[in-house]
């Protein structure tokens, strides 16, 4: 492609401009994106898409990927949710409103054996700030606080960058002086991969009712692999929540791995329900009285989940 085609192309297909990039990691990123147009009105907890031609450089190291010559001119689009640093340079609860950029927490997906090369993120993670991108002109979701009331107990289960809503749902909590207690716990591979977790040390400090909780399962030296499900059925929840699950008065919302989450299935006809190997958070859940959302019935409980793939 020459140099003209590709300034048409992506003059043509791009919407916004990568305003800031901040590497976490070589496979961890903060990246802020401001769109061309006004931002979007939306909750914290929902998602829209980012998009990039095929025809973008593909960050080093990453699985080979074949192309078919007609689809080099397309844009991949993938969902992601908006995060949030839920804390300003001077440590106060950010005003969102003076904001005209959206924040996204993204991993780079190196390989994948499933028959998908991974398309996105390879690209993602090749960008600099000043680059164009192309931005979904639309935010949304059902994954918010709606059913959450003052005063309830709000737990956030997230693996990897699954906790990207639950940072955004906690600055609404936050800002909105909720008394309930909040606890946000994330479990990623290595310690590493806790992006924000010294933004959640502060939040700590000045919120008596918010609690983070990191668990790294490969950090050498760890001797106790704990994943999400563990910290319920081993009681280390309730210490943190400070009382007893309670169902009629706690909303757990489920970020990520879809492995974590469980989704059951729920059969029409027999109105039987069966849930996936492994056990994920939702059974476990739903043992102690808990009710997951159904989407195909538009019920809702009070275990809220967003699967990442
Ligand atoms: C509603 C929604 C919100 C999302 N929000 C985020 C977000 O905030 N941050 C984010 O990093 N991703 C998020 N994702 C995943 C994202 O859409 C892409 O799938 C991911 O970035 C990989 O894109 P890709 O084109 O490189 O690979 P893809 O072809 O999309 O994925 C290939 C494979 O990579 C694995 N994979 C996908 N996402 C992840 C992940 N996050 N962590 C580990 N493995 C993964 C899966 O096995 C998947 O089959 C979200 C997905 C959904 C449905």
């Amino acid at each position: 492609m020459t140099v003209e085609e590709l300034t048409k192309l992506r003059h043509k297909r791009y919407n916004a401009t990568v305003v800031s990039l901040k590497l976490l990691n070589p496979d961890l990123m903060v990246l802020r994106v401001k769109p061309d147009f006004p931002r979007p009105p939306h909750h914290p907890g929902q998602y829209c898409t980012l998009g990039l031609g095929y025809w973008e450089r593909r960050t080093e190291a990453c699985q080979v990927e074949t192309l078919a010559a007609a689809d080099v001119t397309k844009v991949v689009r993938r969902a992601y949710s908006i995060s949030c640093s839920v804390l300003n340079e001077a440590g106060h609860l950010m005003r969102l409103e003076e904001n005209d950029w959206l924040e996204f927490y993204i991993v780079l997906v190196r390989e994948n054996f499933d028959g998908r090369v991974p398309a996105l993120t390879p690209r993602l993670f090749a960008l600099v700030e000043g680059d164009r991108i192309q931005i979904g002109e639309r935010i949304t979701g059902h994954y918010t606080l709606d059913p959450v009331k003052p005063g309830d107990t709000v737990v956030f289960l997230g693996t990897g960058t699954g906790e990207a809503p639950h940072n955004y749902m906690t600055w609404e909590l936050l800002s909105r002086g909720h008394t309930g207690k909040i606890v946000n716990a994330c479990c990623v591979r290595y310690s590493r991969d806790l992006g924000y977790h010294d933004i959640h040390r502060h939040l700590m400090a000045q919120f008596p009712n918010y609690e983070y909780l990191a668990l790294a399962t490969r950090e050498p030296g760890v001797t106790r692999r704990v994943y999400i499900q563990d910290l319920i059925t081993c009681g280390e929840l309730e210490e943190h929540t400070g009382a007893a699950l309670d169902p009629a008065t706690t909303h757990v919302f489920l970020c990520g791995n879809p492995k974590m989450i469980g989704v059951p299935h729920h059969d029409r006809e027999t109105g039987a329900t069966s849930y996936p190997e492994p056990v994920g958070v939702i059974q476990v859940l739903e043992a102690r009285g808990f009710a997951a959302d159904v989407a195909a019935t538009k019920f809702k409980g009070n275990v809220h989940f967003e699967e990442y793939w």
